[in-house]
């Protein structure tokens, strides 16, 4: 399943609160009351040392996944959107793409930001040419 395949699928089963904030504040929330489920589970197994359930996190992980694929609806925006907002960004933190101690710690927030915003408007001249061939 593809992410357009995935968010079509998904969106069904919203229930749309019919303003966009009240569908923001949804999605917003229950990002963090999945991310809360996640971080409880991984709390027994740290504290409590309790068995770490990966079905039940992969569960809840596809919950957070629901919620932000309505965000991004509402936004009207794209998972292909956001995966290459974020590697833009990582490209701007660590720019051979790994991971390196220094550069995570001294990051130039500007030049991430202006990563994301040169590759937003190149997507945005992207859609007008492509707009413009029709
Ligand atoms: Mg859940």
């Amino acid at each position: 399943m593809n992410t357009q395949e995935y968010s079509k699928l998904a969106l069904r089963t919203a229930n749309d609160l019919g303003g966009r904030l009240d569908n923001i504040m949804h999605a917003a929330m229950g990002i963090a009351g999945e991310a809360g489920e996640v971080i409880d589970l991984v709390k027994k197994t740290y504290a409590y040392e309790k068995a770490l359930d990966d079905k039940k996190l992969i569960e809840e992980v596809s919950d957070i996944l629901w919620y932000i694929n309505l965000l991004l609806a509402v936004m009207d925006r794209t998972w292909e959107e956001v995966f290459d907002l974020n590697i833009a960004k990582l490209e701007a933190r660590y720019p051979d793409l790994r991971f390196n101690a220094d550069h995570a710690i001294n990051r130039d927030v500007n030049a991430e930001q202006k990563a994301m915003l040169v590759k937003a408007l190149d997507d945005q001249d992207s859609t007008l040419s492509a707009g413009a061939l029709r």
